[in-house]
């Protein structure tokens, strides 16, 4: 017998339920992976993570074929090319991991029909993309919870499974061919310092990591300079690490670096739980509260300032820069880069959440799309009005302004703190910058915002 796997956000080998499952089930698999042309048409096929995506199907196949196996690509509508795959190898199961978004949903649909009229099953699996499977745990009253503090006390008491072994052989029908895997190479404008994708590479992250930054996660996880975050952001993204095995590895290791890493762990599994339970909220506001953002029309030199990192607030252009440059930003950079585009400018949450995802190696309908509704005062932050400003957050994360300096190297001799308010330097001093002019009077900005705030 044979049963396919269908890969989706879950491309690794370690800890992987639909793989077990159709190794249990079946005499040999098709480890499968389609790249479906209608995610491209979507637009939300952006060169970093195409690129990402590619090194993690080469690092799969690799470690299939260290099994005996490989891995099979095919390109095409993903249900048909499913259907098409079970029918030349006969298969009774096709496995694959459980979706949340409105893309994954209806992809599981399509694929129920399709193999129900060959005679085929498709078996989802929960807990394969998540450490908890999005509606697992409720409030009263609600299918999902909107505040993140509960959510994680009933998350934190969730018994979890272990995490299953990578399997020794992968069997697959020597008749199973696919396409030539893609290559990085062949995408065109992908990020200079874009870090390699696999599971191998992951896991080699995550061990490296842990030794070096969760010790002292607590303390140093919002400095700017610092850059002590774990970065293992995209390869969540991808799937290439289980995050059920990171929680408990982590746990694992203990301390109060360990744990504050496994609470910010668990703000993706809370996103999943949201997005699952109002998949319209990718698009729509999850709390409607203002009507009147600035949207292209209104605001396009404003938007391409802050796109192009030439705003005047340097701790905004050192971000925007990086992710340029990395196709990834800081998590304390990401909060005051969206909070000065939707509170300071007040323009419209959806196209600053629109240029993260075509430039962000991790980029999440998920995880995006509701971060940036949580600072856009639109999701799930209790405290909605709450404004972050560009020169108080730099002087706090970047007191040294180490990180605006390596980001902006028009500003690379000003010394210290000074870096953050340019304006302030001597008049002959400033002249000689080659560095804009702040875009905006904050307290004119802040005003704004109060303002279309007292009409809601
Ligand atoms: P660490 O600090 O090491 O955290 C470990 C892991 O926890 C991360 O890899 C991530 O998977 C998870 N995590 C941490 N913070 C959050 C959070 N607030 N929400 C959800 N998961 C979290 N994250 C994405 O993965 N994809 C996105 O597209 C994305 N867009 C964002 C947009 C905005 C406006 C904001 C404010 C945040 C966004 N985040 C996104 C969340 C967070 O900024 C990144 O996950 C984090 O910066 C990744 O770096 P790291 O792996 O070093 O994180």
């Amino acid at each position: 017998t044979v049963a396919v796997v269908l890969f989706t956000s879950d491309l690794r080998l370690h800890d992987h339920p639909p793989l077990r499952a159709a190794l249990r089930a079946a005499d040999e698999v098709v480890p499968l992976f389609v790249l479906d042309p209608g995610i491209g048409a979507a637009g939300f096929e952006a060169p970093n993570r195409c690129a990402f995506l590619a090194d993690c199907l080469a690092d799969l196949d690799a470690s299939l074929r260290e099994r005996g196996g490989r891995l099979v690509v095919r390109s095409g509508p993903v249900a048909q090319q499913v259907g098409a795959i079970a029918a030349e190898c006969g298969a009774g199961e096709v496995h694959m991991a459980a979706g949340v978004t409105r893309y994954a949903r209806r992809r599981e649909e399509l694929l129920r029909t399709v193999l129900r009229e060959r005679g085929a099953t498709l078996r989802t699996h929960d807990a394969v993309i998540t450490v908890v499977a999005p509606g697992a745990v409720t409030p009263a009253g609600s299918d999902h919870y909107s505040v993140f503090t509960p959510y994680f006390r009933r998350w934190s008491q969730q018994r979890l499974r272990d995490p299953c072994r990578a399997p020794r052989t992968v069997p697959v029908p020597v008749t199973m061919h696919g396409e030539p895997l893609p290559s990085r190479d062949a995408v065109p404008r992908i990020s200079p310092g874009l870090p390699a994708g696999g599971e191998s590479a992951g896991r080699k992250r995550f061990h490296d990591w842990e030794a070096s930054g969760l010790d002292a996660y607590d303390v140093q996880h919002d400095s700017l300079a610092g850059d002590m975050t774990s970065r293992l952001s995209p390869y969540l993204h991808f799937g290439a690490l289980s995050p059920l095995e990171l929680v408990r590895e982590a746990s694992a290791h203990g301390g109060t670096g360990a744990e504050a890493f496994v609470r910010q762990l668990c703000w993706r599994d809370f996103h999943h739980q949201v997005m699952a339970a109002r998949p319209a909220s990718s698009v729509e506001d999850y709390r409607p509260r203002h009507d009147r953002w600035r949207t292209q029309d209104d605001a396009a030199e404003d938007i391409t300032a802050w796109k192009e990192g030439a705003t005047g607030f340097p701790v905004v252009d050192a971000a925007m820069r990086q992710l340029r440059h990395e196709g990834w930003m800081h998590n304390r950079a990401r909060l005051l880069v969206a909070s000065f585009l939707t509170k300071t400018l007040y323009v419209d949450w959806r196209i600053g959440a629109r240029y993260f995802l075509d430039r962000l190696v991790d980029g999440d309908i998920v995880n995006n799309q509701l971060n940036w509704q949580w600072v856009a005062g639109t999701g799930t932050d209790t405290r909605p009005h709450r404004v972050l400003n560009p020169v108080v957050q730099g002087k706090r994360f970047d007191p040294r302004g180490e990180y605006v300096r390596r980001w902006v190297p028009e500003l690379r001799e000003i010394p210290d703190g000074a870096v953050h308010e340019p304006w302030r330097l001597p008049a002959d001093r400033r002249a000689r910058l080659d560095y804009p002019d702040p875009l905006i009077d904050l307290a004119e900005g802040l005003a704004r915002f109060k303002h279309a705030r007292g009409r809601i």
